[in-house]
């Protein structure tokens, strides 16, 4: 076994398939990037460098953990979300590629002007901060149960130098006093039944599960999110929130039931439903 990059990538891949990993190459390069802190582009380039002892020590200690299932984005400490490098943490849910779709679907009802939007369960802020970097005129509040999340987020919102963003920390509204009112209120909250057996499978395992799973099939902090909003959005506002791909029935009538209009569900880009949303015309 030689130390050079190509070697090294190559036993790793094939440690990583017999492990069952889904995206073995993707793993192994970006873990290796991670020890040598150098881009994808270094390893294609250097195929034939050698490793140190101290970054051979390195890439076997980061390949142990994946090894165990750990998820990349908690081993490196980051993962992109709407192009910005956000850091993640054990406290929070890895940003997902899908609630992307809930960014463009929110950006299509933020009104044009200054405006007042909220994100409930920021966790990394990832929401916040790309409808915040993306519309510089509006002020975003995000707000999470879990202070370690906040203050993650708030980090996050600092290094990116995104000015238009705060962050709280408490249970959904909690931390707002009961006339704030906002144009649009975003949301991708727990939606996973304890049940569910997708728990137990691949990087969910390591996740927090407060982050994952609620009551009430899921729906528990849906149904929360959705009765309190009618008291913090401004009339003719808009509440979207992502789910389940089964739950978009349970979601709409969620919000008939409280009064909101224009209810609809949008799918996700594997065009599953993901997001819905009404509007509350007070
Ligand atoms: N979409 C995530 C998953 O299936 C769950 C995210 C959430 O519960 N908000 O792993």
């Amino acid at each position: 076994m030689t130390s050079s990059i190509d070697a090294q990538l190559k036993r790793a891949v094939e440690q990583l398939n017999a492990a069952g990993s889904e995206s073995p190459h993707i793993d192994a390069a970006v873990l290796l990037c991670h020890v040598l802190d150098k881009p994808r582009s270094y390893l294609l380039t250097w195929p034939e460098k050698a490793l140190d002892d101290a970054q051979l020590a390195a890439f076997e200690a980061v390949m142990a953990r994946r090894l165990q299932g750990e998820p990349v984005a908690y081993i490196i400490g980051e993962r992109e979300f709407w192009s910005l490098p956000l850091k993640v943490a054990p406290h929070t849910l890895i940003p997902r590629p899908d609630t992307e779709r809930l960014v463009e679907l929110a950006l299509d009802k933020i009104p044009a002007g200054a405006c007042d939007v909220l994100d409930l369960g920021t966790g990394t802020g990832a929401i916040a901060l790309a409808l915040a970097s993306e519309r510089r005129d509006i002020a975003v509040t995000g707000i999470d149960l879990r202070p370690e999340a906040a203050a993650l987020a708030e980090e996050n919102r600092s290094t990116l130098h995104i000015a238009n963003a705060r962050f709280l920390s408490g249970s959904w509204y909690s931390p707002l006093t009961a006339d704030e009112r906002f144009a649009v209120i975003v949301s991708n909250p727990p939606y996973i039944d304890e049940a569910d057996p997708h728990l137990d499978q691949g990087d969910v395992r390591f996740e927090p599960k407060s982050a994952l799973v609620a009551d009430d099939n899921g729906l528990a902090d849906i149904r929360i999110i959705s009765e309190q909003g009618r008291q913090h959005l401004h009339t003719g506002g808009w509440l979207l929130m992502e789910h389940g791909f089964e739950q978009g029935p349970a979601v709409r009538e969620i919000l008939h039931a409280l009064g909101y209009q224009q209810v609809s569900t949008a799918q996700d880009y594997a065009g599953l439903d993901r997001v819905t949303m009404g509007c509350w015309q007070g």
